[in-house]
């Protein structure tokens, strides 16, 4: 898969990742936009904004709080263990799109979390934010203040945190190599990640069994799922 560039990628001083819901599909974690998307006949992409959220709290909590229990019995694949293993041969990190801490709970240390965390949540109004791994069952869930907690996530049309955005930009301009798994690339800022990688000179890879709004701008296209490609990368590195 990886034998056209196999040369520059052992050569990379640092690997960045950029991944998406696609990654974590094969731990049963559905995607927004793929087939199993839609929840209770509801278009997840309209659910998770701050408009959908303040016309049905309810509504949008108890989608949040399935997605939980779906994430938190979930385990990291082959994909996100791979990208763990990396570590011990070249300096990775990663930039991801989700929510759902796998790739942590693989093993990588170096984790940007682009979107927040679906184990985090905060108020709407006061200061307060809290990790919390267990179900809510008042709905939609209480500040001690009165107000309503949301998930601690970044939904459509809402920033991303500013310091975490500004650290995925150092990090997209100064790697060798650019490694872009299961994200269709529709979502803005974080799919110009590549393009500040390609400023610099950097080889971009998508691993993505469809194509993306930047196959055009791949040095490589690898048409598999990121379990069934990844292991195969470090594999390379691995039989020096
Ligand atoms: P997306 O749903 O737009 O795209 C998923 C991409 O993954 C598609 O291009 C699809 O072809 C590809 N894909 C599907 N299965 C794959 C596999 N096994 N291996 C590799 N690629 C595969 O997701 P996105 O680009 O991440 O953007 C959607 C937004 O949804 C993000 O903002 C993210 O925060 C959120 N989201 C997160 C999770 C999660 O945390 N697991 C789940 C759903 C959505």
């Amino acid at each position: 898969m990886f034998d056209s560039i196999k040369d520059q990628l052992k050569k990379a001083k640092k690997i960045a990742f950029v991944t998406g819901a696609g990654i974590s599909q094969e731990s049963g974690i559905p995607t927004f936009r793929g087939n199993d998307g839609l929840w209770r006949n509801y278009d997840p992409m309209k659910l998770a904004t701050i408009d959908a959220f303040y016309d049905n709290p309810k509504l949008v909590w108890e989608w949040y709080n399935e997605r939980r229990q779906n994430i938190f019995a979930a385990e990291p694949n082959l994909g996100h263990k791979a990208i763990a293993e990396l570590e011990n041969f070249s300096e990775v990190i990663v930039l991801t799109q989700n929510i759902d801490g796998l790739h942590q709970i693989a093993g990588s240390s170096k984790v940007l979390e682009l979107h927040g965390s679906i184990v985090k949540i905060k108020c709407t109004v006061c200061n307060y934010k809290e990790e919390i791994l267990t179900e809510f069952s008042d709905m939609p869930p209480l500040c001690k203040c009165g107000n309503i907690l949301r998930p601690d996530v970044v939904w459509f049309g809402e920033g991303l945190p500013q310091d975490v955005w500004e650290e995925a930009i150092i990090h997209a301009n100064s790697c060798d190599v650019m490694i872009i798994a299961g994200t269709s690339l529709v979502v803005s800022p974080a799919n110009t990640l590549p393009i500040y990688a390609k400023q610099n000179n950097a080889i971009l890879i998508e691993i993505n069994p469809d194509e993306t709004n930047m196959t055009e701008d791949m040095d490589l296209s690898i048409r598999t799922t990121s379990a069934t490609a990844l292991p195969e990368l470090v594999s390379m590195f691995k039989n020096n």
